[in-house]
């Protein structure tokens, strides 16, 4: 029994989905003005190892994802820059996927843009202002909170603690200090929409209403984000679509993840304490940020900094030793007077069934993914234990057990996203509508293909790759890089980076 922490009731709850075996989920998407930092790059690594464990569960998954492609701060960059707004937005949404391709967060189902949703969401607040849920005061329109009673039910405040509590700059057009902006008049050389209020574009809250109502329809399952994003973000969003529907709930289950901070502060842009998702990939491997998420629970804040770094290294480390030190035994030649099957093996067997069960605990409770990886790293420990007893032993037990232990810790950290391959491109296409059907053949396709081409490449071509690999890392062609890496490892080559440098390789 999977149970998530309810954001709305402030419990875990059994996850009960609204159609069974299917878990529709929106996740709140990048504002694409600049770089992602990592306090936002701990969202999409939270909802990626959410999403890869539903679907271990055997879910399908329709993962929602938005563009915000219009708004204040991406106007100020385009002025800054000399650019269109338009530019920059799709300047940051390029370099957002491209560092979501590098961390392996699996690609959402569906990537609206604001932009191309404005008719939608035009429509959305024509209905709102007829309900008496909204008002327009020169050009603008705002959404009544006092209309709405359920205002404050996800974030447990009430409007008179926060009329009271909120410095609030008063606007005379306003009728509460609250309400909030679902259509904004737009300034001279602003990019504008035709509107019935005239020309202006949507407020931020409406337009995730807007698109997750379309592609995910009322009462869908999961609606994630960072905790930063339940007042007033989702707070608006319940408000809204709720108002406009008539119905509720808007979401079954709501999950917020925990800050990144430094040195006890929340990272974030105004606070000018951010690290680049990019920069950290200069100097580490992607799994080692990814490892870091894992180490602690997706609603805890994460102490972030260069120990924080180097622990997630070691810890990643000591997982890549275990596979190497496995493989290597995999390929030892057995011993000819080797003994059958003894009683370590019988036990070995054993732990990794209730390695198995105690791994899919920690993740039904609310996505334990700490308390998982410790799971992971007794299995660890008890194949390093039972590689040295074995010395140079290799049995055809001990390689039936070794093998099975390989495929079992390979299998346990794919579910949390590491040691996974890069997506192919292909995969990464705007609106493919979810449609798992066409991806399952493709990848059939993709499968059959590799089994054909999975010959022995000569040792001097790996060398070659290895060298047109240096090269492009010297070159910060992080792409290139990962890519000869990961096709490497598709082919069965593994490449180790070395602390002293240089880079070695193993069959995988
Ligand atoms: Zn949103």
């Amino acid at each position: 029994m999977l149970r998530v922490h309810n954001t709305m009731s402030g419990r875990k709850e059994e996850l009960r989905t609204r159609r069974e075996g299917e878990v529709g989920m929106y996740v709140c998407g990048p504002t694409v003005y600049n770089f992602i930092h990592v306090g936002n790059g701990r969202a999409y690594l939270v909802f990626d190892i959410i999403k890869r464990y539903l679907r271990y569960k055997g879910y399908r998954v329709l993962h929602v994802q938005n563009f915000t492609d219009v708004d204040d701060k991406i106007i100020g960059r385009a002025a800054e820059e000399g650019i269109s707004p338009e530019e920059v937005a799709r300047r940051y949404e390029e370099a957002f996927r491209e560092d979501m391709r590098r961390l392996r967060v699996l690609p959402p189902d569906v990537t609206p843009r604001a932009t191309e949703y404005v008719e939608k969401m035009v429509r959305v607040i024509e209905a709102l202002v007829e309900k008496g849920h909204a008002y327009e005061a020169e050009g603008d329109v705002y959404f009544s909170v006092t209309s709405f009673p359920g205002y404050g039910k996800l974030s447990g405040r009430n409007l008179e603690d926060m009329r009271a509590g909120e410095r609030v700059e008063v606007d005379p057009r306003k009728r509460h200090p609250l309400d909030f902006a679902l259509w904004k008049r737009a300034k001279p050389g602003e990019p504008a929409w035709d509107s019935p209020w005239g020309p202006g574009r949507p407020g931020w809250h409406i337009e995730c209403s807007t698109m997750s109502l379309e592609h995910l329809g009322m009462g869908f399952d999961i609606h994630g984000g960072g905790q930063d994003l339940i007042f007033p973000h989702h707070e608006n969003e319940i408000a809204q679509s709720e108002a406009y529907t008539g119905e509720e709930p808007f979401v079954r289950y709501w999950l917020h993840n925990g800050f990144v901070n430094i040195s006890e502060e929340k990272m974030s842009k105004s606070l000018g304490n951010i690290v680049l998702v990019r920069d950290i990939l200069e100097r580490y491997d992607p799994d080692v940020l990814r490892m870091l998420v894992l180490q602690t629970h997706y609603r805890s804040p994460i102490d972030f900094g260069p120990q924080a770094l180097e622990e997630a290294k070691r810890a990643y480390g000591r997982l890549e030793d275990c596979l190497f030190a496995l493989s290597e035994y995999l390929q030892q030649k057995e011993q000819v007077t080797s003994p059958a099957r003894t009683q370590r093996e019988v036990e070995l067997t054993g732990f990794f069934m209730e390695a198995e069960e105690r791994f899919e605990e920690a993740m039904d409770d609310d996505f334990n993914t700490a308390r998982a990886l410790g799971v992971i790293f007794e299995l660890v420990k008890a194949l390093n234990t039972y590689l040295d007893e074995q010395a140079v032993m290799a049995t055809p037990a001990g390689k039936i057990i070794a093998g099975q232990g390989r495929d079992l810790l390979l299998k346990l950290c794919q579910v949390l996203g590491l040691f996974s391959p890069l997506q192919e491109e292909e995969e990464d296409l705007y609106g493919c509508g979810g449609d798992e059907e066409l991806r399952r053949e493709k990848k059939a396709a993709g499968d059959e293909a590799s089994a054909e081409s999975r010959l022995p490449a000569p040792q001097s071509l790996i060398e070659l790759l290895i060298e047109l690999r240096a090269r492009a890392r010297a070159a910060k062609d992080w792409e290139t890089a990962d890519l000869i890496r990961s096709r490497l490892e598709q082919l069965g080559i593994k490449l180790e980076d070395r602390r002293e440098g240089g880079t070695r390789w193993k069959p995988a």
